[in-house]
Protein backbone atom coordinates (compact mmCIF):
# COMPACT_ATOMS: atom_id res chain seq x y z
CA UNK A 1 0.00 0.00 0.00
CA UNK A 2 1.49 3.54 -0.83
CA UNK A 3 1.12 6.66 1.71
CA UNK A 4 -1.38 7.91 -0.69
CA UNK A 5 -4.00 5.21 -0.66
CA UNK A 6 -4.12 5.21 2.99
CA UNK A 7 -7.23 3.53 4.80
CA UNK A 8 -9.37 5.03 7.29
CA UNK A 9 -10.53 2.57 9.99
CA UNK A 10 -13.40 3.43 12.24
CA UNK A 11 -12.49 5.49 14.95
CA UNK A 12 -13.74 3.08 17.77
CA UNK A 13 -11.90 0.32 15.79
CA UNK A 14 -8.46 1.88 16.16
CA UNK A 15 -8.89 3.31 19.49
CA UNK A 16 -10.01 -0.10 20.98
CA UNK A 17 -6.18 -1.93 18.92
CA UNK A 18 -4.40 0.90 20.90
CA UNK A 19 -5.21 1.16 23.70
CA UNK A 20 -5.45 -2.53 24.63
CA UNK A 21 -1.60 -2.46 23.07
CA UNK A 22 -0.47 0.42 25.62
CA UNK A 23 -2.29 -1.40 28.12
CA UNK A 24 -0.05 -4.10 27.38
CA UNK A 25 3.61 -1.73 26.19
CA UNK A 26 3.34 1.04 28.66
CA UNK A 27 5.70 1.26 30.98
CA UNK A 28 6.70 4.58 32.68
CA UNK A 29 10.40 2.78 33.96
CA UNK A 30 10.97 2.29 30.36
CA UNK A 31 13.93 4.64 28.71
CA UNK A 32 12.38 7.08 26.49
CA UNK A 33 14.81 5.32 23.83
CA UNK A 34 13.33 1.80 25.05
CA UNK A 35 9.96 3.18 24.75
CA UNK A 36 9.99 4.58 21.55
CA UNK A 37 11.28 1.22 20.19
CA UNK A 38 8.38 -0.37 21.59
CA UNK A 39 6.13 2.00 19.88
CA UNK A 40 8.25 2.75 16.35
CA UNK A 41 8.55 -0.92 15.54
CA UNK A 42 4.84 -1.72 16.35
CA UNK A 43 4.00 1.21 13.44
CA UNK A 44 2.70 3.60 16.22
CA UNK A 45 5.12 6.30 15.94
CA UNK A 46 4.78 6.81 12.63
CA UNK A 47 1.48 5.51 11.56
CA UNK A 48 0.83 7.42 8.16
CA UNK A 49 4.11 5.36 6.76
CA UNK A 50 3.05 1.94 4.62
CA UNK A 51 2.21 -0.86 6.83
CA UNK A 52 5.59 -2.85 5.20
CA UNK A 53 7.59 0.57 6.30
CA UNK A 54 7.11 0.52 9.63
CA UNK A 55 3.82 2.33 9.81
CA UNK A 56 -0.06 1.55 9.80
CA UNK A 57 -1.09 2.38 6.55
CA UNK A 58 -3.30 5.33 8.60
CA UNK A 59 -4.83 8.29 6.89
CA UNK A 60 -3.82 12.11 8.47
CA UNK A 61 -7.03 11.90 10.57
CA UNK A 62 -6.36 8.40 12.03
CA UNK A 63 -2.61 9.53 12.94
CA UNK A 64 -3.99 12.51 14.79
CA UNK A 65 -6.58 10.08 16.62
CA UNK A 66 -3.69 7.91 17.17
CA UNK A 67 -1.53 11.13 18.94
CA UNK A 68 -4.37 12.16 20.88
CA UNK A 69 -5.40 8.51 22.31
CA UNK A 70 -2.06 8.00 23.14
CA UNK A 71 -1.85 11.16 25.17
CA UNK A 72 -5.41 10.67 26.67
CA UNK A 73 -3.87 7.05 27.97
CA UNK A 74 -0.69 8.63 30.04
CA UNK A 75 1.85 7.35 27.86
CA UNK A 76 4.76 9.26 25.97
CA UNK A 77 3.91 10.28 22.54
CA UNK A 78 5.94 9.27 19.41
CA UNK A 79 9.09 11.50 18.57
CA UNK A 80 8.47 14.84 17.56
CA UNK A 81 10.66 15.78 14.39
CA UNK A 82 11.84 15.89 10.73
CA UNK A 83 12.61 12.31 11.11
CA UNK A 84 8.99 10.86 11.13
CA UNK A 85 6.83 13.84 9.39
CA UNK A 86 9.59 14.57 6.38
CA UNK A 87 12.33 11.91 5.99
CA UNK A 88 10.72 8.71 6.97
CA UNK A 89 7.83 9.15 3.86
CA UNK A 90 10.21 10.30 1.52
CA UNK A 91 12.71 6.65 1.92
CA UNK A 92 9.90 4.50 1.98
CA UNK A 93 7.85 5.80 -1.27
CA UNK A 94 11.30 6.35 -2.87
CA UNK A 95 14.01 3.99 -1.20
CA UNK A 96 14.76 0.42 -1.91
CA UNK A 97 13.70 -2.18 0.46
CA UNK A 98 17.00 -2.31 2.13
CA UNK A 99 16.92 1.41 2.75
CA UNK A 100 13.41 1.13 4.30
CA UNK A 101 14.79 -1.19 6.34
CA UNK A 102 17.86 0.66 7.26
CA UNK A 103 17.19 3.96 7.81
CA UNK A 104 12.92 4.08 8.80
CA UNK A 105 13.50 2.29 11.74
CA UNK A 106 16.31 4.38 13.53
CA UNK A 107 14.34 7.49 12.55
CA UNK A 108 10.90 5.99 13.42
CA UNK A 109 12.29 5.11 17.12
CA UNK A 110 13.84 8.43 17.26
CA UNK A 111 17.69 7.25 17.89
CA UNK A 112 18.22 9.65 14.93
CA UNK A 113 17.29 13.37 14.52
CA UNK A 114 17.16 14.34 10.83
CA UNK A 115 17.13 18.17 9.18
CA UNK A 116 16.57 19.25 5.66
CA UNK A 117 19.55 20.38 3.55
CA UNK A 118 17.28 22.12 0.71
CA UNK A 119 17.70 26.04 1.01
CA UNK A 120 20.60 27.50 -0.35
CA UNK A 121 21.61 31.50 -0.29
CA UNK A 122 20.55 31.34 -4.11
CA UNK A 123 17.89 29.23 -3.82
CA UNK A 124 14.73 29.05 -1.54
CA UNK A 125 11.35 29.94 -3.22
CA UNK A 126 13.69 28.90 -6.58
CA UNK A 127 14.77 25.51 -4.95
CA UNK A 128 15.30 23.50 -8.17
CA UNK A 129 18.34 26.63 -8.77
CA UNK A 130 20.00 25.00 -6.09
CA UNK A 131 23.74 24.90 -7.32
CA UNK A 132 25.32 22.38 -4.10
CA UNK A 133 27.60 19.53 -6.48
CA UNK A 134 27.49 15.82 -5.65
CA UNK A 135 29.85 13.99 -7.86
CA UNK A 136 30.38 10.36 -8.28
CA UNK A 137 33.53 8.17 -7.65
CA UNK A 138 32.62 4.64 -7.37
CA UNK A 139 30.45 4.13 -4.51
CA UNK A 140 30.93 7.22 -3.05
CA UNK A 141 29.73 10.98 -3.74
CA UNK A 142 31.45 14.19 -2.80
CA UNK A 143 29.63 17.24 -1.92
CA UNK A 144 30.48 20.77 -2.22
CA UNK A 145 28.34 23.76 -1.20
CA UNK A 146 26.49 26.11 1.29
CA UNK A 147 23.05 25.24 2.85
CA UNK A 148 21.08 27.91 5.05
CA UNK A 149 17.93 27.78 7.09
CA UNK A 150 18.60 24.47 8.28
CA UNK A 151 16.47 23.80 11.33
CA UNK A 152 17.83 22.34 13.99
CA UNK A 153 20.72 21.36 11.84
CA UNK A 154 23.20 21.23 15.14
CA UNK A 155 21.47 19.13 16.71
CA UNK A 156 21.29 16.48 13.71
CA UNK A 157 22.44 13.11 13.11
CA UNK A 158 21.32 13.09 9.17
CA UNK A 159 20.40 15.14 6.74
CA UNK A 160 18.02 15.30 3.90
CA UNK A 161 20.10 16.52 1.15
CA UNK A 162 19.18 18.00 -2.31
CA UNK A 163 22.20 18.14 -4.57
CA UNK A 164 23.45 19.28 -8.28
CA UNK A 165 24.70 15.92 -10.19
CA UNK A 166 24.24 17.12 -13.27
CA UNK A 167 24.51 20.54 -14.20
CA UNK A 168 24.24 20.17 -17.96
CA UNK A 169 20.35 19.18 -17.42
CA UNK A 170 17.37 21.67 -17.16
CA UNK A 171 17.24 22.62 -13.53
CA UNK A 172 14.35 20.09 -12.34
CA UNK A 173 16.59 17.33 -13.92
CA UNK A 174 19.40 17.56 -12.38
CA UNK A 175 19.23 17.07 -8.87
CA UNK A 176 19.50 14.13 -6.79
CA UNK A 177 18.06 13.16 -2.90
CA UNK A 178 20.74 11.68 -0.15
CA UNK A 179 20.44 10.93 2.99
CA UNK A 180 24.07 12.20 4.43
CA UNK A 181 25.71 11.46 7.80
CA UNK A 182 26.27 14.92 9.67
CA UNK A 183 28.88 13.85 11.53
CA UNK A 184 31.45 14.47 9.83
CA UNK A 185 34.69 16.98 10.09
CA UNK A 186 33.76 17.65 6.29
CA UNK A 187 30.22 19.63 7.71
CA UNK A 188 30.90 23.06 9.33
CA UNK A 189 27.46 24.14 11.00
CA UNK A 190 27.28 27.75 11.77
CA UNK A 191 24.01 28.61 14.25
CA UNK A 192 22.24 31.73 13.25
CA UNK A 193 21.04 33.69 15.88
CA UNK A 194 17.31 34.93 15.32
CA UNK A 195 15.77 38.10 16.63
CA UNK A 196 13.58 35.70 18.71
CA UNK A 197 16.80 34.99 20.34
CA UNK A 198 17.03 31.39 19.45
CA UNK A 199 18.95 30.03 17.46
CA UNK A 200 16.41 27.22 15.50
CA UNK A 201 18.59 27.68 12.29
CA UNK A 202 22.07 27.15 10.78
CA UNK A 203 24.39 28.17 8.06
CA UNK A 204 26.00 24.65 6.59
CA UNK A 205 29.38 24.75 5.17
CA UNK A 206 29.34 21.19 3.35
CA UNK A 207 33.61 20.96 2.07
CA UNK A 208 34.26 17.31 -0.06
CA UNK A 209 31.43 15.74 2.63
CA UNK A 210 31.17 12.50 1.58
CA UNK A 211 27.75 10.61 1.21
CA UNK A 212 27.43 6.53 0.13
CA UNK A 213 25.61 5.64 -2.92
CA UNK A 214 23.87 3.23 -0.73
CA UNK A 215 22.29 6.64 1.11
CA UNK A 216 21.01 7.96 -2.45
CA UNK A 217 17.08 8.04 -2.45
CA UNK A 218 15.64 7.45 -5.94
CA UNK A 219 17.40 7.73 -9.09
CA UNK A 220 20.28 9.84 -9.97
CA UNK A 221 18.86 13.18 -11.28
CA UNK A 222 15.27 12.48 -10.06
CA UNK A 223 15.92 14.21 -6.83
CA UNK A 224 13.32 16.49 -8.01
CA UNK A 225 10.61 13.32 -7.51
CA UNK A 226 11.73 13.06 -3.67
CA UNK A 227 11.80 16.22 -3.05
CA UNK A 228 8.32 16.54 -3.64
CA UNK A 229 7.73 13.85 -1.53
CA UNK A 230 9.23 15.69 0.94
CA UNK A 231 7.42 18.97 0.57
CA UNK A 232 4.12 17.29 0.22
CA UNK A 233 4.93 15.81 3.60
CA UNK A 234 6.03 19.10 5.11
CA UNK A 235 3.01 21.24 3.91
CA UNK A 236 0.27 18.76 4.78
CA UNK A 237 1.71 18.47 8.41
CA UNK A 238 1.67 22.09 8.81
CA UNK A 239 -2.05 22.52 7.37
CA UNK A 240 -3.17 19.79 9.23
CA UNK A 241 -1.24 21.21 12.70
CA UNK A 242 -2.58 24.34 11.81
CA UNK A 243 -5.91 23.11 12.69
CA UNK A 244 -5.72 20.78 15.13
CA UNK A 245 -4.44 22.82 17.94
CA UNK A 246 -2.59 20.58 20.45
CA UNK A 247 -4.57 18.23 21.16
CA UNK A 248 -3.86 15.90 18.28
CA UNK A 249 -0.10 16.17 18.28
CA UNK A 250 1.29 13.96 20.59
CA UNK A 251 1.68 16.11 23.01
CA UNK A 252 3.59 14.27 25.60
CA UNK A 253 6.73 13.91 23.28
CA UNK A 254 6.98 17.37 22.42
CA UNK A 255 9.37 17.88 25.51
CA UNK A 256 11.55 14.76 24.88
CA UNK A 257 14.31 14.85 21.90
CA UNK A 258 15.24 12.65 19.81
CA UNK A 259 18.80 11.92 18.05
CA UNK A 260 22.40 11.23 19.54
CA UNK A 261 23.26 14.90 19.85
CA UNK A 262 21.00 16.21 22.54
CA UNK A 263 18.15 13.17 22.66
CA UNK A 264 16.65 12.09 26.00
CA UNK A 265 16.72 8.35 24.74
CA UNK A 266 18.44 7.64 28.00
CA UNK A 267 15.81 9.52 30.50
CA UNK A 268 12.84 8.01 31.57
CA UNK A 269 9.73 7.95 29.82
CA UNK A 270 7.27 8.78 32.99
CA UNK A 271 9.45 11.77 33.77
CA UNK A 272 8.06 13.68 30.38
CA UNK A 273 4.36 12.47 31.00
CA UNK A 274 4.89 13.87 34.91
CA UNK A 275 6.24 17.14 33.55
CA UNK A 276 3.37 17.30 31.10
CA UNK A 277 0.33 16.78 33.23
CA UNK A 278 1.71 19.22 35.59
CA UNK A 279 2.16 21.67 33.28
CA UNK A 280 -1.40 21.22 31.97
CA UNK A 281 -2.91 21.00 35.44
CA UNK A 282 -1.55 24.47 36.21
CA UNK A 283 -2.96 25.45 32.79
CA UNK A 284 -6.49 23.50 32.11
CA UNK A 285 -7.37 24.03 28.33
CA UNK A 286 -11.11 25.64 27.97
CA UNK A 287 -12.19 23.66 24.62
CA UNK A 288 -14.76 26.49 24.37
CA UNK A 289 -12.18 28.94 24.37
CA UNK A 290 -12.34 32.11 21.58
CA UNK A 291 -9.08 31.59 19.11
CA UNK A 292 -8.46 35.48 20.63
CA UNK A 293 -8.83 34.08 23.96
CA UNK A 294 -4.75 35.12 25.06
CA UNK A 295 -5.17 38.44 23.05
CA UNK A 296 -8.64 39.17 25.40
CA UNK A 297 -7.04 38.66 28.49
CA UNK A 298 -4.17 40.57 27.27
CA UNK A 299 -6.23 43.47 26.89
CA UNK A 300 -8.34 43.02 30.05
CA UNK A 301 -5.03 43.13 31.90
CA UNK A 302 -3.72 46.74 30.35
CA UNK A 303 -7.12 48.08 30.42
CA UNK A 304 -7.43 48.03 26.59
CA UNK A 305 -11.00 46.16 26.73
CA UNK A 306 -13.16 48.99 25.98
CA UNK A 307 -10.80 50.58 23.45
CA UNK A 308 -12.94 50.36 20.25
CA UNK A 309 -10.24 49.49 17.87
CA UNK A 310 -8.53 46.84 19.96
CA UNK A 311 -12.47 45.74 19.85
CA UNK A 312 -12.22 45.29 16.54
CA UNK A 313 -9.18 43.38 16.17
CA UNK A 314 -10.11 41.27 18.64
CA UNK A 315 -13.40 40.20 16.98
CA UNK A 316 -11.42 40.10 13.64
CA UNK A 317 -8.91 37.57 15.31
CA UNK A 318 -11.79 35.65 16.31
CA UNK A 319 -13.81 34.91 13.49
CA UNK A 320 -10.57 34.03 11.66
CA UNK A 321 -8.90 31.63 14.04
CA UNK A 322 -12.88 30.57 13.66
CA UNK A 323 -12.43 30.17 9.69
CA UNK A 324 -9.60 28.29 10.31
CA UNK A 325 -10.39 25.82 12.57
CA UNK A 326 -13.45 24.93 10.47
CA UNK A 327 -11.43 25.28 7.11
CA UNK A 328 -8.99 22.11 9.07
CA UNK A 329 -12.38 20.09 10.05
CA UNK A 330 -14.20 20.91 6.76
CA UNK A 331 -11.11 19.44 4.97
CA UNK A 332 -10.60 16.25 7.77
CA UNK A 333 -14.44 15.60 7.29
CA UNK A 334 -13.97 15.54 3.06
CA UNK A 335 -10.92 13.26 3.38
CA UNK A 336 -11.95 10.58 5.65
CA UNK A 337 -14.56 10.10 3.20
CA UNK A 338 -11.36 9.67 0.41
CA UNK A 339 -11.95 13.23 -0.90
CA UNK A 340 -9.99 16.48 -1.11
CA UNK A 341 -10.07 19.54 -1.46
CA UNK A 342 -7.71 21.43 -3.71
CA UNK A 343 -5.75 24.03 -1.81
CA UNK A 344 -6.94 23.50 1.04
CA UNK A 345 -3.32 23.43 2.37
CA UNK A 346 -2.33 26.69 0.63
CA UNK A 347 -5.07 28.68 1.74
CA UNK A 348 -4.67 27.31 5.26
CA UNK A 349 -0.97 27.87 5.70
CA UNK A 350 -1.96 31.75 3.98
CA UNK A 351 -4.71 32.02 6.49
CA UNK A 352 -2.38 30.98 9.41
CA UNK A 353 0.37 33.52 8.06
CA UNK A 354 -2.48 36.11 8.25
CA UNK A 355 -3.96 35.51 11.63
CA UNK A 356 0.07 35.65 13.13
CA UNK A 357 0.25 39.12 11.80
CA UNK A 358 -3.04 40.52 13.20
CA UNK A 359 -2.15 39.41 16.54
CA UNK A 360 1.07 40.28 16.28
CA UNK A 361 0.43 44.05 15.53
CA UNK A 362 -2.32 43.72 17.90
CA UNK A 363 -0.56 42.19 20.93
CA UNK A 364 1.60 45.06 20.36
CA UNK A 365 -1.04 47.90 20.14
CA UNK A 366 -2.58 46.49 23.29
CA UNK A 367 1.02 46.95 24.96
CA UNK A 368 1.79 49.87 24.27
CA UNK A 369 5.94 50.80 25.25
CA UNK A 370 6.01 47.62 27.29
CA UNK A 371 6.39 45.69 24.00
CA UNK A 372 9.44 47.03 23.13
CA UNK A 373 10.75 44.84 25.84
CA UNK A 374 11.96 41.62 25.15
CA UNK A 375 14.00 38.80 27.20
CA UNK A 376 17.17 37.42 25.77
CA UNK A 377 18.54 34.95 28.32
CA UNK A 378 17.22 33.48 31.63
CA UNK A 379 17.82 36.39 33.78
CA UNK A 380 15.86 38.69 31.45
CA UNK A 381 13.27 36.59 31.58
CA UNK A 382 12.65 36.69 35.21
CA UNK A 383 12.84 40.12 35.70
CA UNK A 384 10.70 40.95 32.98
CA UNK A 385 8.25 38.53 34.61
CA UNK A 386 7.73 40.78 37.41
CA UNK A 387 7.21 43.42 35.30
CA UNK A 388 3.60 44.87 34.27
CA UNK A 389 2.43 42.31 32.52
CA UNK A 390 4.50 39.60 33.35
CA UNK A 391 4.35 36.18 31.31
CA UNK A 392 0.70 37.27 29.41
CA UNK A 393 3.53 40.29 28.25
CA UNK A 394 5.93 38.31 27.48
CA UNK A 395 4.14 35.74 25.67
CA UNK A 396 2.90 38.56 23.49
CA UNK A 397 6.31 40.05 22.35
CA UNK A 398 7.86 36.40 21.60
CA UNK A 399 4.27 36.13 19.25
CA UNK A 400 5.32 39.27 17.54
CA UNK A 401 8.98 38.50 17.37
CA UNK A 402 8.03 34.80 16.10
CA UNK A 403 5.26 35.85 13.65
CA UNK A 404 7.65 36.43 10.71
CA UNK A 405 8.51 32.68 10.17
CA UNK A 406 5.47 30.71 9.14
CA UNK A 407 4.51 33.42 6.10
CA UNK A 408 8.45 32.20 5.12
CA UNK A 409 9.19 28.35 5.29
CA UNK A 410 7.55 26.27 4.06
CA UNK A 411 7.11 28.02 0.38
CA UNK A 412 6.85 31.80 1.16
CA UNK A 413 2.88 33.75 1.17
CA UNK A 414 3.36 34.76 -2.50
CA UNK A 415 4.91 31.38 -3.80
CA UNK A 416 1.28 29.59 -1.73
CA UNK A 417 -0.70 32.65 -4.21
CA UNK A 418 1.03 31.51 -7.29
CA UNK A 419 0.01 27.67 -6.36
CA UNK A 420 -3.20 28.04 -6.17
CA UNK A 421 -3.61 30.69 -9.11
CA UNK A 422 -1.59 28.57 -11.19
CA UNK A 423 -2.96 25.02 -9.69
CA UNK A 424 -6.06 25.59 -8.48
CA UNK A 425 -7.42 28.49 -10.38
CA UNK A 426 -5.90 27.18 -13.77
CA UNK A 427 -4.51 30.67 -14.40
CA UNK A 428 -1.49 31.02 -17.04
CA UNK A 429 2.26 30.89 -15.72
CA UNK A 430 4.58 33.38 -14.98
CA UNK A 431 6.19 34.52 -18.28
CA UNK A 432 9.85 33.75 -18.97
CA UNK A 433 9.52 29.88 -18.13
CA UNK A 434 13.42 28.54 -17.72
CA UNK A 435 12.18 25.08 -17.02
CA UNK A 436 13.67 23.81 -20.32
CA UNK A 437 17.01 25.31 -20.06
CA UNK A 438 20.01 23.68 -18.95
CA UNK A 439 21.11 24.74 -15.31
CA UNK A 440 24.43 25.83 -16.73
CA UNK A 441 23.04 28.24 -19.11
CA UNK A 442 20.86 29.69 -16.71
CA UNK A 443 20.94 33.59 -15.59
CA UNK A 444 22.91 33.92 -12.11
CA UNK A 445 23.13 37.18 -10.17
CA UNK A 446 26.32 38.92 -10.73
C1 LIG B 1 11.87 29.49 10.49
C2 LIG B 1 12.38 28.91 9.20
C3 LIG B 1 12.86 27.61 9.17
C4 LIG B 1 13.34 27.08 7.98
N1 LIG B 1 13.84 25.80 7.99
C5 LIG B 1 14.38 25.28 6.87
C6 LIG B 1 15.02 23.98 6.90
O1 LIG B 1 15.07 23.31 7.92
N2 LIG B 1 15.58 23.53 5.76
C7 LIG B 1 15.57 24.23 4.60
O2 LIG B 1 16.08 23.72 3.60
N3 LIG B 1 14.98 25.47 4.53
C8 LIG B 1 14.41 26.01 5.65
N4 LIG B 1 13.85 27.26 5.63
C9 LIG B 1 13.98 28.04 4.40
C10 LIG B 1 12.70 28.35 3.66
O3 LIG B 1 12.22 27.22 2.99
C11 LIG B 1 13.01 29.51 2.69
O4 LIG B 1 13.31 30.63 3.49
C12 LIG B 1 11.87 29.82 1.78
O5 LIG B 1 11.71 28.81 0.85
C13 LIG B 1 12.09 31.17 1.04
O6 LIG B 1 13.32 31.18 0.41
P1 LIG B 1 14.33 32.41 0.56
O7 LIG B 1 14.47 32.71 2.01
O8 LIG B 1 15.56 32.08 -0.20
O9 LIG B 1 13.59 33.65 -0.08
P2 LIG B 1 13.50 34.00 -1.65
O10 LIG B 1 13.08 32.78 -2.40
O11 LIG B 1 14.75 34.66 -2.08
O12 LIG B 1 12.29 35.02 -1.66
C14 LIG B 1 12.46 36.40 -1.32
C15 LIG B 1 11.13 37.09 -1.55
O13 LIG B 1 10.76 37.01 -2.95
C16 LIG B 1 9.47 36.42 -3.08
N5 LIG B 1 9.47 35.56 -4.29
C17 LIG B 1 10.40 34.65 -4.64
N6 LIG B 1 10.05 34.03 -5.78
C18 LIG B 1 8.83 34.55 -6.14
C19 LIG B 1 7.94 34.32 -7.23
N7 LIG B 1 8.20 33.43 -8.19
N8 LIG B 1 6.78 35.03 -7.27
C20 LIG B 1 6.49 35.97 -6.30
N9 LIG B 1 7.32 36.24 -5.26
C21 LIG B 1 8.46 35.53 -5.18
C22 LIG B 1 9.29 35.57 -1.84
O14 LIG B 1 7.92 35.36 -1.55
C23 LIG B 1 9.96 36.43 -0.79
O15 LIG B 1 9.08 37.43 -0.33
C24 LIG B 1 13.35 27.84 6.80
C25 LIG B 1 12.86 29.16 6.83
C26 LIG B 1 12.39 29.71 8.01
C27 LIG B 1 11.88 31.11 8.01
Amino acid sequence: MTIAETSTLAATELVDELQAWLEENWDPDLTVGEWWKRLGTAGWAAPMLPADSYGRGLSRGDAMTVSATIARFGALGAPMGMSIGLASPTIATHGTREQIDRLIPPAVCGEVAFCQLFSEPGAGSDLAGLSTRAVQDGEIWHVNGQKVWTSGGQFADMGMLLARTNPDAPKHRGITWFAIDMHQPEIDIRPLREMTGNAVFNEVFLTDATVPDANRIGDVNNGWAAANTTLFHERSGMASRGGAGEGGMGIGARMARSGTVVGDLDKRAGDFVAARSARTSRRPRDTNASPAQSQIDLARQFGRLEDPHVRQQIAQAHILGTLSRLNAERHKAVRATGGDIPGIPNFGKLLTAHILRLNRDLGLEILGPRGMLHAYDQDGREELTTQPGGAAAMAATAQALGAQALPIFGGTDQIQRNIIGERILGLPKEPGDLAQVPFNELPKNG
